[in-house]
């Protein structure tokens, strides 16, 4: 990997910020910007209803970009759903399962909010909602969850917590569902931007995912469905798009992905993704994967070392990915957060992460942790900054 390259294509990167903030969403590189600007100047049209040549290269770009998420995940276009993040994306599973009152929902408690609260809405509507024990590394107790998963409609996981940085045995899980004769969800938020992922590997039924954490858009999110589900499941959101024929008696479905992707879509956003995962391909995958491992390795070990400096996840870095959470004892994340932005032009995230039950139960910590996170552009040299600066303002610390 030729880093020094790579952060050629980053515009902000040039305004001297260390960017420490991927899990929350990722930079954008020249060649996804420039994407969607030949779509806005040169093409800009709606999708597959129009028959002028516009609409038509748009509606060519937009099923590109479908194919190239697929192949992506090892999955097959029509099975790709965009939908504007993770969050709408399992919110639209959420909506579409043809839920009874006492069918069951087994989730963790190191799950973000996303995909707690769907389900927690369900349970008006007499869903049962059960969460499977962790460790504080954020080990997943398999025994709990097999138990817990007999009888369950859903299991739904995070691959990759956007808090711990732990890695779950996704495979596995997967095998529990099976026997369980359960549906299965993973959020891969945090895991689909950073490692080689294939679902036939995994044998989910759903993957959520966002494009704006792995170089695309704001905007932008996918839904991996199955196309047996995709084909028999009724979308639970319907409008322009959607249908072959529609009377005042009913209306017949068009075909999937169509019929999952109600209204005007976002088509920059979506060719811009396109763009993303050719420029991730080139990169490698697996590049990827062992240059953040390395930078999680540098900080991890050079943050344990200081003083008053509590680290939090697998102490087994092969259990954990690019995310590593800390705290200076003595303050609040917020505050050591602002300090790094002050003193050494570092951009990390502070607070509950969107994931209070963790921080609670799990960390023991309702402030949270500060999180640095980190992706293909960053560097040794900037991890180095960080321990030295995070030692500086530990000395402050009361
Ligand atoms: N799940 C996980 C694990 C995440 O890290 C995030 C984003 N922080 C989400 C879901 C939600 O993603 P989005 O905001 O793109 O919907």
């Amino acid at each position: 990997m030729d880093i020094k390259k790579i952060r050629q294509d980053f515009p902000i990167l040039q305004n001297g910020i260390i960017y420490f903030d991927n899990a929350a969403t990722s930079l954008t590189p020249e060649q996804v910007l420039g994407a969607m600007n030949d779509y806005y100047r040169n093409y800009k049209a709606n999708i597959h209803r129009g028959v002028h040549r516009m609409s038509m290269e748009a509606s060519k770009a937009y099923e590109a970009a479908h194919e190239k998420v697929a192949k992506f995940i090892g999955a097959r276009p029509e099975e790709i759903i965009f939908t504007k993040n993770t969050t709408e994306a399992i919110n639209l599973v959420a909506l579409s399962i043809d839920w009874k009152s006492g069918d069951k929902v087994v989730t963790t408690m190191i799950e973000h909010h996303s995909d707690i609260l769907p389900w927690m809405l369900l349970k008006k509507r007499g869903v049962v909602v059960e969460f499977v024990r962790e460790d504080a590394e954020g080990t997943i107790d398999l025994e709990d969850l097999k138990k817990k998963a007999e009888g369950a409609k859903l299991i739904a996981v995070v691959h990759v917590s956007n808090v711990l940085g732990c890695i779950a045995p996704v495979k596995e899980i997967g095998k529990i569902a099976k026997k369980a004769g359960a549906l299965y969800l993973v959020d891969g938020a945090q895991s689909v931007p950073h490692m080689a992922i294939n679902v036939k590997d995994i044998g989910c039924d759903f993957l959520a995912f966002s494009g704006h954490k792995m170089l695309g858009p704001t905007g932008t999110g996918i839904l991996f469905m199955k196309k047996e589900l995709a084909e028999k499941m009724e979308p639970g959101i319907l409008g322009g798009g959607t249908i072959n024929k529609v009377t005042l008696e009913g209306f017949e479905l068009a075909k999937i992905p169509d019929r999952w992707e109600a209204g005007t879509p976002n088509i920059a956003g979506m060719i811009g993704l396109g763009a993303a995962i050719d420029y991730l391909n080139a990169v490698g995958m697996k590049n990827i994967e062992k240059h953040e491992a390395e930078l999680t390795k540098l900080a991890y070990e050079g943050l344990s070392k200081i003083d008053k400096v509590e680290v939090y996840g697998p102490k087994d870095l092969k259990k954990r990915n690019g995310i590593v959470p800390f705290n200076i004892r003595g303050m609040k994340p917020h505050d050591a957060a602002s300090m790094l932005d002050n003193i050494g032009k570092i951009a990390v995230r502070s607070g509950h992460h969107c994931a209070m039950p963790l921080a609670d139960r799990i960390i023991r910590r309702p402030e949270g942790t500060v999180r640095a996170s980190f992706y293909l552009y960053n560097t040794s040299e900037e991890v180095e900054k960080l321990i030295k600066t995070v030692k500086e303002i530990a000395k402050m610390a009361p």
